[in-house]
C-alpha cells in the first residue's frame, strides 16, 4: 500500500440525495480507475454506502464509511456494526474525526470502535489533530497522547489494516483559520512516525500517513512531496468530482 498513495474522500453529510451521490461517485470512478500509484477511498454517508458499492468495479476505487459502533449486535439505537458494513462491502472507516469528537466522542470510546473494526476486518483510518498550535508544542504530546489512547490494545498483527490521518482541526472545513503549510505536516507526520516506533518498534513504519485539511487541487502535491505523507484525507474537495479528480491526478504524479 505504502508505495500507491492513499487518497480518501469524506463526503460528510453530503450529496443531499442519491441520485447526487451515484452521479458524483461515477464521475470520480472515471478518473480514479485509470489511475496505477492511487488508491481512491470515498466514504459516503451510511445509506449510500450499498448502492455505491454496486458501482465498483475492480480495487483501485473502494468504499468506506465515516463511523461505526463498538459492538456487532445490540440495543443502540441509531448504530451501524463493523459487521453490517463489511457485509455491504465497506472495507475502510474513518475513526475519531475531529466533527464527531466535537459532539463528544472521546479518545476511549474511540479505542473500542478502532479494536471493533480491526476484529471486523476494516481498514481503520484514525483521525488525530490538534485546535490549536501553542508556542510551547504542546500539542505534539496531545497528539501522541491521542494517538496512545485510540491504539491502546492495538496488536503488531493489525497494522496492515491502520492509517493515521493528522487533521489539525484550525486547518479543515468552511471554518479554517490558514491552510497548513507543507512544513506544519511534516513536522506532525515526524512525531505520529516516532510515536509509532514507540509503541510497535520498526513495525510502525508500515502504517500510512495522511494529511487532511483544505486540500485542493492546487496544494495536494506539495503536501505528498514536502510532508512525507502517504496519502491525503479530502473533504469539501472530494464532493466535486472535477477537483476531486484534478487531486487524484497530481497524486498520481507524485513520485
Ligand atoms: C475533513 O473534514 O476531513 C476535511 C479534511 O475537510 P476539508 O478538506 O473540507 O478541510
Amino acid at each position: 500500500m505504502k508505495s500507491k498513495k492513499l487518497i480518501i474522500g469524506n463526503w460528510k453529510m453530503y450529496p443531499v440525495n442519491m441520485k447526487d451521490a451515484k452521479a458524483t461517485f461515477s464521475a470520480i470512478k472515471k478518473v480514479a480507475s485509470t489511475l496505477r500509484n492511487v488508491q481512491t477511498v470515498i466514504c459516503p454517508p451510511f445509506i449510500y454506502v450499498s448502492e455505491l458499492k454496486k458501482l465498483v468495479t475492480g480495487h483501485r476505487v473502494v468504499i468506506g464509511a465515516q463511523n461505526v459502533w463498538t459492538e456487532n449486535e445490540g440495543a443502540y439505537t441509531g448504530e451501524i456494526s463493523p459487521t453490517m458494513l463489511t457485509s455491504l462491502g465497506a472495507t475502510y472507516v474513518i475513526l475519531g474525526h475531529s466533527e464527531r469528537r466535537a459532539m463528544g466522542e472521546a479518545d476511549e470510546l474511540i479505542n473500542k470502535k478502532v479494536l471493533a473494526a480491526f476484529k471486523a476486518g476494516l481498514t481503520v483510518v484514525l483521525c488525530v489533530g490538534e485546535s490549536m498550535r501553542d508556542p510551547d508544542g504542546l500539542y505534539m504530546k496531545f497528539i501522541a497522547t491521542q494517538m496512545q489512547t485510540a491504539l491502546h490494545g492495538v496488536q503488531k498483527k493489525d497494522l496492515s489494516q491502520m492509517v493515521i490521518a493528522y487533521e489539525p482541526i484550525w486547518a479543515i472545513g468552511k471554518h479554517a483559520t490558514r491552510p497548513a503549510l507543507p512544513e506544519d505536516v511534516l513536522e506532525i507526520s515526524i512525531l505520529i512516525k516516532k510515536t509509532l516506533a514507540d509503541l510497535y518498534a520498526k513495525d510502525g513504519a508500515t502504517v500510512p500517513i495522511l494529511y487532511g485539511g483544505s486540500v485542493d487541487a492546487k496544494n495536494a502535491w506539495e503536501f505528498l512531496l514536502k510532508s512525507q505523507v502517504d496519502g491525503l484525507l479530502v473533504g469539501r474537495a472530494s464532493l466535486d468530482a472535477k477537483v476531486f479528480g484534478e487531486i487524484l491526478l497530481s497524486a498520481d504524479k507524485v513520485k
